[in-house]
């Protein structure tokens, strides 16, 4: 298709339309150079009318408490199995120890996520193993907003202590847990996950346990694993199945999207030689984040480009391709560095203002549910 016959498509969305996956798919297709810079032109009006011309970004720690997991997806380099080199499963005071370090830089977030480490059972309960981490970060540092447990790792402890999904949301949350991350959603298709993390929950769950989050006052972000063996109609089903569930207006929505795209170099190697490079395609991840603006926008306003997966450069470009957050300092992350990603493991937040502004956009330091930092309350890291 020629740039000017996408127009009617890109036309209605600039009249606040919803355009539709089927249309989606068509703009993914797209690869002439005029074809891309119409897409690009679009997403980045939508952004500017929908969300404005700053870029916010967050203080944040990741904490990744252990790697032991039970489950074997194909794309992971993190996991090990208990007594295998490398395994680890760091104790309350290590996690304390490393929230103290993250109050003391000024963050305002801890993102918390794991392995589904079995061993959690050890005293007849995986909720009690939560629950006491998050009542020892919370009771040390209540001013800190907890970001934790994907729905991957609620359904792990509904599962083993044989309780229902919002038993455990809700112990989580009048535990301290604030909002949860959307990770584990990888491509919302049986299918794809099949071959990426068969053990994992079906995209049915993962919906489920998100839409019962947000029934329950629990707000979620919500992520896309992209570039690996899934198709643009695939994408664009994931992308129709988050908006679908945010059009339900449940009383916590999704704060943001977020694209993981693929990093495969240090990955298992099956998954890595089908997928047949190691680094994301930043061209591909650039058009599919400006697609999402044109087809999310209208829902869900803020999105983000993953600066771990793309590097710091690739997730400063994207924000001209409808991103408006160039998300957290993270001051570590083991998922995707094991997974032999370039884009580093942590950045200052001078870092992260310096990226918005090489492309010509004001900063602002915001909280994890996108309310700005005022200047008085910011500690400079
Ligand atoms: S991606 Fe998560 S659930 Fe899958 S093997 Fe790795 S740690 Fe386990």
């Amino acid at each position: 298709m020629t740039a000017l016959s996408l127009e009617p498509i890109l036309n209605r969305a600039l009249a606040g339309a919803d355009i539709t996956e089927a249309e989606g798919v068509i703009l993914l297709l797209q690869t002439e150079p005029a074809a891309l810079a119409v897409i690009q032109a679009t997403a980045d009006q939508l952004r500017q009318r929908q969300v404005g011309d700053t870029v916010t970004y967050v203080l944040n720690r990741n904490i990744n408490f252990t790697n032991i997991c039970e489950q074997h997806c194909s794309f992971c380099a993190f996991r090990r199995d208990a007594g295998q080199a490398g395994a680890y499963w760091l104790d309350e005071a290590a996690i304390l120890q490393k929230t103290a370090e993250a109050v003391e830089v000024g963050a305002t977030e801890i993102c918390m996520q794991g392995g589904l480490n079995p061993q959690a059972q050890i005293d007849h309960s995986s909720l009690a193993y939560y629950l006491k981490i998050v009542r020892a970060i919370k009771s040390s540092f209540p001013q800190l907003h907890l970001h934790a447990f994907s729905p991957q790792e609620v359904e792990f402890i509904a599962r083993q202590d044989g309780l229902s999904y919002a038993e455990v949301i809700l112990a989580l949350q009048a535990a301290g847990v604030n909002s949860m991350p959307g990770t584990a959603a990888e491509v919302l298709d049986d299918s794809v996950r099949q071959i990426l993390c068969p053990e994992k929950i079906s995209s049915a769950i993962w919906l489920e346990i998100v839409e019962t989050a947000h029934r329950l006052e629990m707000p979620t972000t919500s992520t896309m694993l992209s570039g690996h063996i899934e198709t643009p109609q695939q994408q664009m089903r994931h992308l129709g199945k988050l908006r679908d569930l945010q059009q339900q207006r449940h009383p916590a929505q999704f704060s943001e999207f977020i694209l993981l795209p693929f990093v495969g170099q240090d990955a298992p190697k099956p998954l890595r030689r089908r997928v047949g490079r190691d680094q994301p395609v930043l061209s591909d991840a650039l058009r599919l984040m400006a697609v999402a603006r044109i087809f999310l926008g209208n829902w869900i306003v803020n999105h983000q480009p993953s600066w771990v997966k793309l590097g710091l450069e690739g997730a400063a470009t994207a924000l001209n391709w409808g991103c408006n957050d160039i998300g957290g300092t993270l001051m570590e992350e083991h998922i995707t560095s094991m997974a032999g990603a370039q884009g580093g493991t942590c950045q200052t937040a001078a870092d992260l203002q310096a990226a918005i502004v090489s492309v010509g956009r004001l900063t602002q330091q915001r909280d994890t549910l996108y309310r700005p930092i005022p200047l008085m309350q910011q500690i400079s890291a």
